[in-house]
């Protein structure tokens, strides 16, 4: 019988959602080792490096324990890239226990199904997206870094549902994103884009993980 895959694994822990349309609701976080892209605002760089092996049935029993103390139904499903890994027997697993699960994405891989919830979120400088995302998605999350122009953004959103939520988020929180994000909000809602928003990242405001 074929053994089921170990994943490399950077860290499991519980905290709020710190960004999207999910903030605020309490998650444990899976975060998976390795990432294809070398993004120049990284936050989660460590996670690029090998990770600790684990097996599926390792990581949903370190939830278990996490859940425990927090008893949230919310997985998220985060790295680095979570899907260069084959994630499937995990993501099984951790329906078969009841959890619902959110999955944060470059969107350069093919999706993966038993997700509730699809974080897409393209990376500069080609935001590269699969073809089997735009269908998919739960939310489109833009990092607002220097090079992201209106253009970019309209661009990107025509790719996506016009009802698929756009969230601009501040790169780091720093001042000139947040203003060069208000700015492209106002570019977008002129295209008659429905739902638009900007997002900072709460985790980083309130000191959590
Ligand atoms: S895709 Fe995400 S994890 Fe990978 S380098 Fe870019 S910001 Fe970091």
């Amino acid at each position: 019988m074929p053994q089921p895959p170990i994943l490399k694994i950077h860290e499991i822990f519980s905290s709020l959602q710190g960004e999207g349309l999910r903030q605020g609701a309490p998650t444990i976080f899976i975060r998976l080792s390795g990432c294809n892209l070398r993004c120049e605002f990284c936050d989660t760089r460590d996670a690029w490096e090998e990770g600790k092996g684990k097996s599926a049935c390792q990581i949903i029993e370190q939830v278990k324990l996490l859940h425990a103390d927090m008893p949230t139904p919310w997985i998220c499903l985060t790295g680095g890239e979570p899907l260069l890994q084959d994630v499937g027997v995990l993501l099984i697993g951790l329906k078969e226990a009841g959890f619902m699960i959110q999955i944060e994405t470059n969107a350069t891989q093919p999706p993966v199904s038993h997700a509730d919830w699809h974080t897409v979120s393209p990376k500069p400088p080609a935001y590269r997206i699969h073809p089997g995302w735009p269908s998919l998605a739960s939310e489109l999350k833009l990092v607002i870094s220097k090079d992201l122009t209106a253009e970019r953004v309209i661009r990107l959103t025509e790719a996506f549902s016009p009802e698929t939520p756009l969230v601009l988020q501040p790169q780091s929180n720093q001042k000139w994103s947040l203003q060069k994000g208000l700015q492209l909000l106002h570019e977008v809602l002129k295209t008659g884009k429905p739902d638009v928003r900007l997002a900072l990242q709460m985790h980083k405001i309130i000191h959590i993980p």
